[in-house]
């Protein structure tokens, strides 16, 4: 079948690497004029973590990527609150890392070794699903017909509106936005140590990188409009942090600078189903679990996978569709009922709750303290399918 995926992020490029084994043609669609670099760090673990063994790929991911060996928790004179290894919280810590979403994304992309057509710099106008074939219509003014249409445009997925219907009938804004940037040469280094302090309204993260760079990651609570221009961005995280202690100001200092510069709103995507007619989504078009849930990434390289198996092992595309939705909709709903009950660990709402976090936080330490805190979330109640090696349905 000849397949159009649309985003070249985490599930696209996994859905890509799937359906390539199993003989289908992809095309992956990319609106950027480039593959993204930079962005934020993510960890990595979990479900999704198997994916990336299935497909070969952990030993670069762990060559590119970081083990941490201490969160700590500081307050606004930077002294410490609280401290833990973050492997006391990832049940299996032999499969867990933590990576640039971007270098993730290059080495899934990596992996299909030139075996799928990309298109840079383009997108979706138009799908015209007529039963039988899509008929999609780019932005470029080209038209092709396709079998299928993966949605993989993340968080406000162009597929899924114009599929599905407007962002508002799925989307969950968690009241609070969220901004990363990176600099070089920032004067403290802690190395592979997470340093976190929060305070009313607000968490700030500095991470140590390779090659003398510094990763700053903000979450901050807002009920208004989140702004989606950037001297809007800094002036509202700006006013947001005004009275903000430790090294706030010189990281805000950073961030005029700053290239690389992420903000967005803090969001779920909940449906009923992922599929009408012959086109689908994945990751976090379908599904964001919001970054509270910490691992949107792992999660869609399990849903590209499903997904892509199910397209394999099944003739008619109805039915694997179902099927993916029927395996992991319990999973993806369980890890966003999870996630919305963290919001106080990243921005607290007020002093109660930030003293409750800070208390959550020594104790994490204690081995499965975490697991009743947080719900299990940290498990990942899901049994991959066996990919269907012997014999591919076309
Ligand atoms: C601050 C932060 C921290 C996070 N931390 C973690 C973590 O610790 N662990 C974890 O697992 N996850 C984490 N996540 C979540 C994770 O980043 C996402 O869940 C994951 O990137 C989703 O992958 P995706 O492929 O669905 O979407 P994305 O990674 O968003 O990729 C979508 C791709 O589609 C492209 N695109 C968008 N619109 C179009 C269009 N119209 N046409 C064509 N292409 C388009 C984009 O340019 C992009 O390349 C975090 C998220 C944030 C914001």
């Amino acid at each position: 079948m000849k397949v159009l995926i649309v985003g070249a992020g985490i599930a696209g490029p996994t859905t890509a690497f799937w359906l390539n084994k199993a003989g289908h043609e992809v095309t992956i669609v990319e609106h950027a004029p480039q593959l993204r670099r930079g962005g934020y760090l993510i960890d990595f673990w979990g479900a999704g973590y198997d994916v990336a063994e299935k497909m070969g790929i952990v030993p670069e991911l762990r060559r590119r990527g970081y083990v941490m060996t201490e969160a700590r928790a500081i307050n606004r004179d930077g002294k410490k609150v609280a401290s833990f290894s973050p492997e006391v919280i990832i049940e299996s810590a032999k499969k867990y890392l933590s990576i640039a979403r971007s270098d993730l994304s290059a080495v899934i992309y990596e992996s299909l070794a030139d075996e799928v057509e990309l298109i840079l710099g383009d997108t979706v106008r138009k799908l015209d699903d007529n039963g039988s074939r899509v008929r999609v219509t780019f932005e470029s003014g080209n038209t092709r017909d396709f079998d299928l249409v993966i949605g993989a445009d993340g968080l406000h997925s162009r597929v899924r509106r114009l599929a599905f219907g407007p962002d508002a009938d799925y989307e969950t804004y968690l009241g609070m936005f969220v901004t990363a940037f990176q600099g070089t040469g920032y004067p403290v280094r802690n190395e592979l140590t997470a340093m976190m302090y929060a305070d009313i309204g607000f968490q700030a993260l500095r991470l140590s990188l390779r090659d003398d760079v510094t990763l700053f990651l903000f979450s901050v609570r807002h009920d208004g409009e989140v702004p989606t221009d950037r001297p809007e961005q800094e002036a509202l995280l700006r006013a947001k942090l005004a009275d903000a202690g430790w090294e706030v100001p010189a990281m805000l200092d950073v961030m005029s600078g700053a290239e690389d510069f992420y903000f967005d709103s803090v969001s779920q995507i909940r449906m009923p189903s992922w599929s009408k007619g012959r086109i689908a989504l994945v990751g976090d078009a379908g599904a964001c679990p919001s970054f509270l849930a910490g691992q949107g990434s792992a999660l869609g390289m399990v849903e590209g996978y499903t997904l892509a198996t199910e397209i394999a092992a099944n003739s008619d595309h109805r039915e694997a569709f179902a099927r993916y939705h029927e395996r992991l909709a319990p999973l993806i709903r369980s890890k966003q009922d999870a996630a919305q009950g963290l919001g106080l660990a990243f921005a607290p709402k007020n002093r109660f709750q930030l003293a409750v976090r800070n208390t959550i936080l020594k104790m994490m330490g204690l081995p499965k303290v975490a697991d009743i805190v947080m719900g299990r979330s940290f498990h990942d109640a899901v049994e991959l399918p066996a990919f269907p090696e012997a014999g591919p349905i076309r």
